[in-house]
C-alpha cells in the first residue's frame, strides 16, 4: 500500500500504535496534544540534540535494510545525549517522505528506530509528517543531566589522558563494502557513569571519525593532543578485512566515523571506577594524551594521518 492511500493521519496513527509501548518516567503528557510535556527532576539541566537522516546521504536501501537504517538513526541521535552524560527523556520524529512510497517500508524504518528508543526507555513524544521528494527523518532527542555534571567538549587540559570506549572502524568498513548491518550502541549508561565520576574533563561521541572528533574536542578545549594510532581499539580481523575491501585500515580507523563510541579525556592517572555491570562489559582504552600545541598522530604510517589533519572524517558539505 502506498502512503497516499493511508494519508497523513493514517501514517501518524500507525506510528503512534508502534510507539505506544515505550514508556518514559519523564513524560507528563505524550503524543496527541499540541506539545508534549516532559518533567525533569529538580536540579537537572535539559540536554537537546537534533539529527537529520536523509536517504542517499545518510542511508541507502541498497546497502541496508529499512530496520537497520532506522536503528542507526536513533542510535546516532541518542549517542549525542550519551556524550553529554544525559539520560534520555523522549524524542520527536519529523518525517518527510514521498506519497508514492510503500507504507510498510516507511514503517519498517520507524520500527527500527523505535527498537533502539525502547532499549533506552526513550519514548516518542511527538513529531510531524510532511510530503517531500526525498525520504528524511529529523530527530530531536531530549535528555536530563544533573546540574554541573554534564560532560562537554571544552574542559580538556594538557596532560589529561584520552580514552576510547570501544572499537572504531567497523561502520566505515561496512560502508566501504556496500553492506551495512552493524548498529552501534549509543553509550548512554557509560556517559552517565562518566559524568558521575567528576573526572572526565571533555567528551565527544565518535560520529565524524576519531581524528575529526578529537579535533573538535581539542578546538573546544583550546588544547592539542597526541593520538597513538597502534592503540586505537578495532574489531577482530580488521586489518585483513580492510585489505580485502581495498581500503587502508589506518584511514578507516582515523577517519571512518559513525562508531558512536565515546572519546574522552580524564584528569589524573587513577583508574576510572565504573559501576560493576558496566565495568564487566566495557573496556576503556587509553589512546593518547591532551597536550599543548597541535594535534599529533603518532605510530601511524603518516600519509593518512597527515591528510587527516586537514580533511579526515565525515564532511557534511
Ligand atoms: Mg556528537
Amino acid at each position: 500500500m502506498k502512503l497516499r492511500q493511508v494519508g497523513e493521519f493514517g501514517l501518524i496513527q500507525r506510528i503512534e500504535r508502534l510507539a505506544r509501548h515505550i514508556h518514559g518516567s519523564a513524560v507528563a503528557l505524550g503524543i496527541g496534544d499540541d506539545a508534549a510535556l516532559l518533567r525533569a527532576k529538580a536540579g537537572e539541566d535539559i540536554a537537546v540534540t537534533s539529527d537529520a537522516f536523509v536517504e542517499g546521504v545518510h542511508f541507502r536501501f541498497d546497502h541496508e535494510s529499512p530496520r537497520t537504517a532506522g536503528r542507526r538513526a536513533l542510535a546516532a541521535t541518542l549517542s549525542d545525549l550519551a556524550a553529554m552524560g544525559a539520560r534520555p527523556l523522549g524524542f520527536t520524529l519529523s518525517l518527510s517522505v514521498a506519497p508514492d512510497r510503500e507504507v510498510d517500508r516507511v514503517l519498517a524504518v520507524v520500527k527500527g528506530g523505535l527498537e533502539v528508543a525502547a532499549e533506552h526507555a526513550c519514548p516518542l513524544v511527538g513529531g510531524n509528517v510532511a510530503a517531500s521528494e526525498s525520504f528524511e527523518l529529523h530527530l530531536t532527542a531530549l535528555g536530563a543531566v544533573t546540574r554541573g555534571r554534564a560532560l562537554g567538549r571544552a574542559g580538556g587540559r594538557p596532560g589529561d589522558h584520552l580514552f576510547l570506549s570501544g572499537p572504531v572502524g567497523r561502520s566505515a568498513l561496512e560502508r566501504a563494502r556496500g553492506r551495512v548491518k552493524h548498529v552501534p550502541e549509543p553509550r548512554i549508561a557509560l556517559g552517565r557513569a562518566l559524568a558521575w565520576t567528576g573526572r572526565v574533563s571533555a567528551c565527544i561521541d565518535v560520529s565524524d571519525g576519531v581524528l575529526a572528533d578529537l579535533a573538535h574536542l581539542c578546538r573546544a578545549s583550546g588544547v592539542g593532543a597526541r593520538l597513538r594510532v597502534p592503540e586505537l581499539p578495532r574489531p577482530v580481523g580488521f586489518e585483513a578485512a580492510c585489505r580485502r575491501a581495498g581500503r587502508e585500515p589506518e584511514e578507516l580507523l582515523l577517519a571512518g566515523g559513525e562508531d558512536y563510541e565515546l572519546l574522552f579525556s580524564v584528569r589524573g592517572s587513577a583508574p576510572i571506577d565504573l559501576p560493576p555491570e558496566l565495568a564487566a562489559t566495557t573496556s576503556l582504552v587509553p589512546v593518547g594524551v591532551l597536550a599543548r600545541g597541535g594535534l599529533e598522530v603518532v605510530g601511524g604510517q603518516g600519509g593518512v594521518a597527515d591528510s587527516g589533519r586537514e580533511s579526515g572524517g565525515w564532511r557534511h558539505f
